[in-house]
């Protein structure tokens, strides 16, 4: 997250309009829950080719789910690691240590 583009206004002013659009997290969606999302994560990350300002790159996450997808693309991340319900298998994922509801 120390990107210095994290710091301009053009970051500042997208990241307010995804979170707008979408006030739900974008991955825990996919899993079946219902969580506000207080970050704005790229799909595709920056590190393995993506476009920092393209809005179409972007997903509303919550923090465990972006800090848990990092460097992963979304497909990578979605399909890794969960069972044909989108639930994560490991004991110790953030979607199941966090508290829902
Ligand atoms: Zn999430």
């Amino acid at each position: 997250m120390d990107d210095p583009r994290y710091h301009t206004a053009q970051w500042k002013k997208l990241r307010a309009i995804v979170l707008r659009e979408s006030p739900l997290c974008h991955y825990c969606k996919q899993a079946g829950r219902v969580t506000v999302a207080t970050t704005v994560d790229h799909a595709t990350p920056i590190a393995r080719g993506g476009e920092f300002f393209d809005r179409a790159n972007l997903r509303s996450a919550c923090e465990n789910c972006n800090y848990s997808k990092r460097d992963q693309t979304e497909d990578e991340f979605l399909v890794k690691g969960c069972d044909v319900n989108g639930i994560p298998l490991s004991p110790n994922h953030p979607w199941r240590q966090a508290a829902h509801g």
